[in-house]
């Protein structure tokens, strides 16, 4: 991208970044859908000299195409990035990251707060790869200094903590991963770029859902991986970056590649090529209209979000509320001044029993597990997303049994608040 486009404000870049118009030979003004399994060798020589890495290009769609290049060097400027990588899930984005930079042996040290999805893997998956992962409360800086060890090699936390909604201090879990010549990764997919940028604040690597908001429509599931590229991977405890790779003849990731660009070359040859969670074209076209209309979307999804919660505060049924900018308002002026998004999480008094009738009571809202859709949703995560959680660890990471989860949609915000009101009313 050219120097005068860096410039551009995020609304901009949301249509433009990361397309050369016109298409070379189409003229095509909108990001064609690339379905194809291979690319063409101009000749033998070329074949040969795309494998040694010696020439850019186009080899095999496992591992790269041009409607997902789009997209990757879209989120990247919308994030401030140097690079990006795009897979098949959210999920994906998550372990192939974790496992891009740990190896057997190695410890992560976590928040507690995080996606039902995310909490699993941590928990079940990574262990039986002898991947042991610490998990602190969040913001709770002594802990994450204690269980920082020898062994660690990453911190991860989530912007916006699910299901209860806290806000991470950011900066400083940056600097005390830093401290320890750590990366800070964080999971963003509750804020989107035009309400923070983790990069902004310290972190390292930041990883998306594009499923949720950045899609925004509920419409296809994705993930995506963006790379500050100022961590410096020589650091020989990262065995995976200074350790000759026998997948790729030897190669030494950190020394014999641009160490900005050494994370996501990792991620794309060892990742994708070797592990193929490629994301298909035509879920990354759908990523791209999203992306296009994200920020009026997010400042919609915002602004109906915090009235909902306003509404609900004041409810005599409703026990307690969270909304970032209602429950800390001072990290929320440090990280989220645009806007705290589109979940709102309450307790209606009355407990478990309470809180899944108004589940099946509220109209307009679709009872399910996703957030981030157009739609505004409705589910009781104790019983659903985080029922195999354990009752202790989900009580740890503040997830009552009365809790109901919202994301809130673009509807009319005086409909979905009639919604609500109509619910409750029956309960
Ligand atoms: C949905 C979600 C994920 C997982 O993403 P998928 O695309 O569903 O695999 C990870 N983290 C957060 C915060 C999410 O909301």
């Amino acid at each position: 991208m050219s120097e005068q486009k860096k410039k551009y404000h995020l609304e901009t870049l949301a249509v433009h970044a990361g397309q050369e118009v016109p298409e070379s030979d189409t003229k095509a003004r909108n990001v064609p859908v690339y379905r194809t399994t291979a690319y063409n060798f101009d000749n033998s020589q070329h074949g040969a000299d795309l494998f040694a890495l010696k020439v850019p290009g186009n080899i095999y769609a496992r591992l790269m195409n041009p409607t997902n290049d789009v997209l990757e060097k879209r989120l990247a400027a919308l994030e401030g990035g140097v690079a990006a990588l795009t897979v098949s899930s959210g999920t994906a984005a998550i372990y192939f990251t974790i496992t891009n930079i740990a190896k057997a042996g190695d410890e992560i040290v976590a928040a507690n707060n995080l996606y039902g999805g995310t909490f699993t893997q941590f928990d079940a998956i990574l262990p039986q790869q002898n991947i042991t992962v610490r998990f602190t409360n969040v913001n709770d800086f002594a802990a994450v200094e204690a269980a920082i060890s020898e062994k660690t090699r990453l911190v991860y936390i989530e912007t916006v903590g699910n299901p209860a909604l806290g806000i991470a201090d950011i900066k400083k879990y940056a600097e005390i991963a830093h401290k320890h010549e750590l990366p800070l990764v964080v999971d963003s997919t509750f804020t989107p770029p035009t309400l923070l940028r983790p990069i902004e604040h310290g972190a390292d690597i930041v990883i998306h859902s594009l499923s949720k908001w950045i899609g925004g429509h509920g419409a296809g599931i994705g993930g995506a991986v963006i790379d500050a590229g100022t961590f410096n991977w020589k650091n020989p405890k990262f065995a995976l970056y200074n350790e000759p790779d026998r997948g790729y003849h030897g190669l030494r990731f950190a020394h014999d590649l641009p160490l900005n660009l050494a994370f996501i070359l990792r991620l794309r040859t060892v990742g994708l090529r070797n592990q193929g969670p490629t994301l298909a074209p035509d879920a990354a076209w759908i990523f791209l209209q999203g992306v296009e209309s994200l920020p009026l979307r997010v400042a919609k999804h915002s602004s109906n979000a915090l009235k909902v919660a306003e509404f609900l505060a004041k409810h005599p049924k409703v026990a307690w509320v969270k909304y970032p900018t209602l429950s800390e308002p001072e990290l929320a002026k440090q990280y989220l001044p645009d806007g705290a998004g589109g979940m709102v999480v309450f307790g209606v008094k009355g407990g478990s029993a309470e809180a899944r009738k108004l589940v099946d009571s509220v109209p307009l809202f679709s009872i399910l597990a996703n957030v981030g859709d157009a739609k505004s949703l409705i589910i009781h995560p104790a019983s659903t997303t985080h029922s195999q959680v354990s009752d202790e660890e989900q009580r740890k990471a503040g997830l009552q049994p009365e809790l109901i989860r919202l994301s809130i949609g673009l509807e009319h915000e005086d409909d979905i608040i009639a919604a609500l009101e109509e619910g409750l009313a029956q309960i």
